[in-house]
Parts: C-alpha cells; structure tokens; sequence
C-alpha cells in the first residue's frame, strides 16, 4: 500500500473485515447507496426563515435539514445564533418535513440540549481538535458530523474521530470542508483529494461541504458536483430563502431555484459513479 497514515490510529481506519461502516439517521444510510443531501440555512434566524427553508430543501429532494443554533463567529459583534430557541425551530421543521436535522454544538456543556433536539450532532471546523468537545460526544447517543479543521491534516482529521469513536460512539461522518491556502479569492481551498483518499484509508462515510469550502454561491454547484464525482457520500449545502438578509454566511447560500437546479444535476453524476440520490 502506498497511502498509509500512523498505524497508531486504530479505530478510524479500515481493517479486516471494516472496510466501508454506513451510519443510520432515520431511515437514511450515509454511506450507502443514496448521496446524502444535507441542507439548510447556516443559521436559524426565525421561525418564517427556517420553515421556509426547510420546506424549499424537502421539496427539491434534501434528506436532512442543517440549521445552526448556537453558531461560531469570528468577531462577537456578529449574529450568535438563537441557542435553545433555535433548536426548537429546528424541531418544528423536522416535525413539518419529517428530515433529521443536523445541528452544532460548540462546547462540551451544550452537548446535552442539542442531543435532546437534534438527529446529528455537528462537531464545527474550529472545535475539531476541542478533545474535552470530542470525548464529550463520544458518550452522545446521535451520530456525529465531525468537520476537517481549517488547518487540520488528513491524520489529525483521523485523530479527532478516533477520540469520538474511542469514547463508544461509533457514527462518525466525516466532513471536508475546506482549508486555508496562500489563495484569498476563495472563503477556503476545497480539498477534493480528501475525499479519495479519506474513502482509502478509513471505513467512515465522507461528505463535502462546498458552501464553506469555497465561500461564493457561484462556486458550490460545480464543486458539489465534484464532490460526488469524487466518491463522495454526501454534501453539506447552505440554502437560504433570501441570502442578502441572511444573518450569516449569504455569500455562499444558494437560493431555493439554485438548489433545485443543483439537485437536478447531481442525479447523472451520481449514477455516473454507480450512485443515486
Ligand atoms: C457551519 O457549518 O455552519 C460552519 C460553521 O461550518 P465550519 O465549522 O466548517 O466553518
Ligand atoms: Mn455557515
């Protein structure tokens, strides 16, 4: 084998009879067959907002709604999410659409109310490497979506979902999301060799996230498609019913027709790679 990382990391990597693990949310297998469309606003910002949202991803196909409520920020000037107030919207639209929700939780003590509400505990790219974080949620009983830090390795990726799976969680989702580079046009540098070479060496579902990624909503379609070329098992889409009075991340969230259009490209590229949506 050419491609090999620290024969330290035990858990996360494949082995005999480990070759490819599918992680159960709801009815849906990531990792299976089926990509995994998971979208939604970057922010729960109201109740109209979210409904509006949710009900436009349903309808174009998505499989589970995302939405942050507690959200990490650069500056503490900007928009901190709803908190609690958010994650009971969240419900509220899964209950309308009937999708998982996929949510955040930033520190070890939030793990608690957002497992309460949420189907997949998100786990951001600025807390990849929060170990009390980490070992937190690897005593959670909802399947985690763990984010490659910005200026994380591949291993150190591997690292971190070791801790989640060495704590007795085993439903780890990993998600690449971008890292920083000498390239400032761009929000990130999207990673695409991630992807393969993540799928070679650890038996965990990979998804992408292009909206981050790449920071321009003109940028996400082409990349999501690449994605799934890539082998893929799934994508993290910002979809915002206004994007220019998006409370973050407007930029890079694409318009219900715009996620529409790209539900309707992604189904060739799937079957293309022996996939569906
Ligand atoms: C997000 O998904 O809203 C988010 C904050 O992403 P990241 O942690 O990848 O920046
Ligand atoms: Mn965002």
């Amino acid at each position: 084998m050419t491609i090999s990382v620290t024969p330290r990391i035990k858990l996360a990597v494949k082995s005999e009879g480990r070759e490819a693990t599918t992680v159960r949310v709801g009815d849906f297998l990531v990792g299976g067959d089926r990509i995994a469309v998971i979208a939604g606003p970057c922010s729960v910002e109201s109740r109209e907002q979210m409904m509006e949202a949710a009900h436009a991803v349903k309808a174009a196909g998505a499989t589970m709604l995302r939405g942050g409520a507690f959200k990490p920020r650069t500056l503490p000037y900007s928009f901190q999410g709803l908190g609690e107030e958010g994650l009971r919207i969240l419900a509220e639209a899964r209950e309308e659409t009937g999708l998982p929700v996929v949510t955040e939780a930033m520190a070890p003590g939030e793990v608690g109310v957002v497992e309460e509400y949420a189907d997949v505990l998100q786990i951001g790219a600025r807390n990849m490497q929060n170990y009390p974080l980490l070992k937190r949620v690897g005593r959670a009983g909802k399947p985690i979506l763990l984010k490659r830090g910005m200026g994380s390795t591949i291993e150190e990726l591997l690292g971190a979902a070791e801790y989640v799976l060495h704590g007795g969680n085993p439903d780890v989702i990993l998600c690449e999301r971008g890292i920083r580079t000498f390239q400032k046009i761009t929000r990130f540098t999207l990673d695409i060799t991630a992807v393969p070479l993540l799928k070679e060496v650890s038996h965990l579902p990979v998804v992408v996230d292009p909206s981050h990624g790449t920071g321009h909503r003109e940028l996400v379609a082409p990349m999501a498609r690449a994605a799934v070329a890539a082998g893929a098992d799934g994508l993290l889409i910002e979809v915002h019913p206004n994007p220019d009075e998006a409370k973050s991340d407007g930029a890079q969230s694409l318009r219900p027709e715009g996620f529409s259009s790209l539900m309707r490209e992604l189904g060739p590229v799937a079957r293309a790679v022996d996939r569906s949506l």
